[in-house]
């Protein structure tokens, strides 16, 4: 049989489960027709590809929910590299979207920034891609499907945009920065959900409605119309909210309540709904979650970069918030991979004692949750459950990130064959506590080998890196 395959002598598998993390029994695991149909001590069928795993430790793919691939062109600019968020926005994201106006760039930026992701181990991508504009020469939905597919990564898009510009970061905004008009907007959205979208639960393609922001990039009237036209469509909805202490400000003083009170008003709450970054929440706003099932996309590189702050994430996992792991853009971002971000996540909240709110909210009461920080707060499990099965939650992909009979075949095989995981005590934990980029024996997504021998077979790594040299070096001229 040509699509069996038999995943053999693994040291460890890890389920991505919070409740049964450590696969009870063997370690073998049968794919057939791009489905896990066995996991135990399996022997070789006759005529069945082995892939020999020995000592190797074996997790669910990564499955990233939030990112803008056409940041990867833009790592490092000087312009933003000590800048907050909005001074970031107006000197990097917004001015260079001027260098996309022809499909190659977006093309390369994808290419990077989904075989970075795929070397680290992450099988599913979520992309915000909200480059478009009016009179926009090239289809940047298909193009950035066209480089997942490629690649072989299962992938959706967060068709993001804006209906109106930001005046705090726009001031000089390119042609290609733009606002479209709602209906613009929305008839994108449909053409994309016509044309990719499957709502299966093992889905290759899906559609999100993504508007940039629900403050800045719409107006207020219009977040209704949005909302009510995803689920009519049958999509998600996905956003950025609360990411700087500016969100918090803006609604106490523009609307008298808190971010989430504000996108709770429009519609914009549920289980089909998830808003990155999240970290200036207060404690209604994190029961608002749990209560409703609205999701986080954390981004815990992007945030410290930024110098945002640190999201509330062990309280959330607390209250059952479905919470999910993602690298943001690679602007904010330079290790834009899921291995670095696993790390930062075990790290970051283990570093924050403070159980009070972040950022300088004057007469805030303090949280009165408590698991907020010093060792503990976080444990691998949890970061392998939120970067796995709580991604898989978020996107609504309940085929995918959990390791077990009947779920899709996106693993991950880790060697361990590094200096750095060297005598670990228990391997098992080494792709999230060891950092830096564990070396991958294989990753398997819908059962097809997409890295073998950490490398992508096929790929021009040369090429990919002297065209993106190229493109960096004519927007420095
Ligand atoms: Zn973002």
């Amino acid at each position: 049989m040509t699509d069996t395959l038999l995943l053999k002598g693994a040291a460890h598998l890890w389920t991505g489960r919070r409740d049964a993390m450590r696969a009870a029994g063997g370690t073998d695991i049968r794919v057939r027709g791009g489905v896990i149909t066995a996991i135990g001590t399996l022997a070789a069928e006759p005529g069945e590809r082995v892939l020999d795993a020995s000592g190797c430790v074996v997790y669910p793919g990564w499955i990233n929910t939030h990112h803008h691939l056409f940041q990867s062109l833009l790592k490092g600019v000087p312009a933003g590299i000590d800048q907050a968020l909005l001074p970031w926005l107006a000197s990097v994201p917004v001015p260079y979207r001027r260098f996309f106006d022809g499909e190659e760039a977006l093309r390369i930026a994808a290419r990077v920034g989904l075989v970075e992701l795929a070397l680290s181990g992450c099988s599913t991508v979520a992309d915000h891609q909200y480059h478009y504009y009016p009179g926009m020469p090239f289809d940047a939905s298909a193009v950035v499907f066209e480089e997942a597919e490629k690649l072989g990564l299962r992938f959706v898009l967060c068709r993001g945009g804006q209906t109106q510009a930001r005046a705090m970061t726009d001031m000089q905004a390119p042609p290609q920065s733009a606002p479209e008009t709602l209906e613009a907007f929305l008839a994108g959205v449909e053409h994309d959900v016509r044309r990719f979208h499957d709502p299966g639960p093992m889905a290759m393609r899906r559609v999100v409605s993504a508007i940039t922001t629900p403050n800045w990039s719409c107006r207020e009237d219009e977040l209704k119309p949005l909302a009510r036209e995803a689920r009519r469509l049958g999509i998600r909805l996905h956003s950025h909210l609360s990411e700087t202490y500016d969100y918090v400000r803006w609604a106490r003083e523009v609307h008298g309540c808190t971010p989430m009170q504000f996108v709770e008003r429009h519609e914009w709450v549920g289980p089909d709904v998830w808003f990155a970054h999240m970290v200036h929440l207060d404690d209604d706003e994190l029961r608002l979650c749990a209560a409703t099932g609205t999701g986080i996309a954390h981004c815990p590189q992007s945030n410290a970069r930024l110098g945002s702050g640190i999201a509330r994430i062990p309280e959330a996992l607390a209250l059952g918030v479905p919470v999910s792991l993602a690298v943001d853009g690679a602007a904010s971002n330079e290790a834009a991979d899921m291995a670095s971000e696993a790390h930062m996540a075990w790290l970051v909240h283990r570093a924050d004692p403070r159980a009070g709110p972040r950022g300088p909210l004057p007469g805030a009461e303090p949280h009165a949750a408590q698991p907020g920080g010093g060792a503990g707060a976080m444990t691998v499990a949890d970061v392998v459950h939120i970067g796995t099965a709580g991604g898989a939650r978020v996107l609504g992909l309940d085929g995918v990130g959990t390791l077990a009979v009947g779920q899709a075949a996106d693993i991950a095989v880790y060697s361990l064959d590094q200096p750095r995981h060297f005598g670990l005590h228990d391997p098992a934990i080494g792709p999230v506590a060891g950092g830096g980029r564990p070396t991958l024996r294989a990753l398997l997504v819908q059962g097809r080998v997409v890295v073998e021998h950490d490398a992508i077979p096929g790929l021009d790594l040369a090429q990919l890196r002297a065209d993106a040299q190229r493109l960096v070096r004519g927007m420095l001229q």
